[in-house]
């Protein structure tokens, strides 16, 4: 399947931190073709196992399955649903958002609402509504009703919005971080006939809220190198600086040298570097910027794992709905099996 198809099914599939069922069971439909063997560990990590001709080195690729999104806190007596965030999110992209609520029932659709700002004071307007004074709105007509259309405290609440192609290669939709990654993963098996060393793709949990799946896939599998396949932000926006940071959507993979969590290893650093330039492949260099990836929970594990982070620069992650051009993961999936095939001959 084409790799917009195979956006489009990820992007549209809900899978807020914790509750990645429907995102895994996707991807492990469309990793099938390309690999040996695929397992899912006991905090539902999905490890797709591509057997080279020698087991080492053994290379991980990375890419988290779960979403920011929202969990059902209280179902107020009037019912209304208050919630908490899962991941980071700014309250101030939440009101008046569609969103589905996850219930036992299936998903059930309804709207972020606040107090009418008609009648809010003026210092009240002035001020951004913070998430613990909205609410979700199902039409419930009380806390017993809003029970019976399946609400229950816990289940988790993911934005409505569906994937749009809006240029020849620039698309739209919820989740790209970071089903954006889990995009490339299978662009890369795709790419990767015969590999020497053996190569495990995994769909890990719970990144959002700290690297957590990540953390228990590595050590299960083991690896010599870890590669996190990711997004990043883009800054080609009104009101960025360059300093703020300088990469832009549509000119190539982002390289991380650091972040907030890693400083990727020296040698997997040259190895993408001069993949890249072998290969007269356009990339982008980012450092200094917040928040981080799975390659900094891989890199800490066991001994240590020589780790770096492979990004698409994403416009407006964590918010319902986010920006990337196509091309990106195309260049991403090239550089990332160009540098799996070099692996064998350098490490
Ligand atoms: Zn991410």
């Amino acid at each position: 399947m084409s790799l917009n198809a195979n956006l489009e099914k990820l992007s549209n599939a809900c899978g807020v931190t914790g509750r990645e069922e429907d995102v895994r069971n996707l991807l492990i439909k469309l990793m099938k073709p390309y690999v040996d063997e695929i397992v899912v560990d006991r905090l539902e990590n999905v490890i797709a196992i591509k057997k080279g001709k020698k087991s080492k080195p053994k290379i991980m690729l990375a890419a988290h399955m779960d979403e920011v999104g929202l969990m059902v806190k209280t179902v107020t007596k009037e019912g209304f649903l208050q919630f908490a965030k899962m991941g980071g999110i700014d309250d101030r992209i939440l009101l008046a958002q569609k969103v589905l609520i996850h219930t036992s029932k299936g998903p059930l659709p309804g709207i972020i609402g606040s107090k009418p700002p008609h009648i809010q004071k003026e210092e009240e307007r002035k001020k951004i509504v913070t998430y613990d004074k909205l609410f979700i709105d199902i039409g419930a007509e009380n806390r017993k009703d809003a029970a019976k259309m399946g609400v229950k405290v816990g289940d988790a609440v993911s934005f409505d919005v569906k994937y749009a192609k809006i240029g020849k290669d620039v698309v739209t939709g919820k989740a790209f971080d970071d089903r954006a990654g889990c995009a490339v993963i299978i662009e890369t098996l795709k790419q990767l006939e015969s590999t020497e060393c053996t190569v495990c793709a995994v769909g890990t949990v719970q990144e959002e809220v700290g690297l957590r799946g990540a953390a228990t896939a590595t050590f299960g599998v083991d690896p010599d190198i870890g590669i996190a396949l990711d997004v990043t932000i883009a800054g080609d926006v009104p009101g960025v600086s360059e300093f703020d940071t300088s990469l832009k959507m549509g000119k190539g993979p982002a390289l991380t040298v650091a972040d907030s969590g890693l400083i990727t290893h020296p040698k997997v650093l040259r190895l993408l570097l001069d993949t890249a330039e072998e290969n007269k492949m356009a990339y982008q260099l980012e450092t200094g910027l917040p928040g981080t990836t799975d390659a900094a929970r891989m890199s800490l594990t066991r001994q240590g794992v020589p780790s770096g982070t492979v990004s698409i620069a994403t416009r407006y992650i964590h918010s319902p709905v986010g920006m990337l051009s196509l091309k990106d993961i195309e260049n991403c999936a090239k550089l990332t099996a160009s540098a799996i095939q070099k692996i064998q001959k350098t490490f």
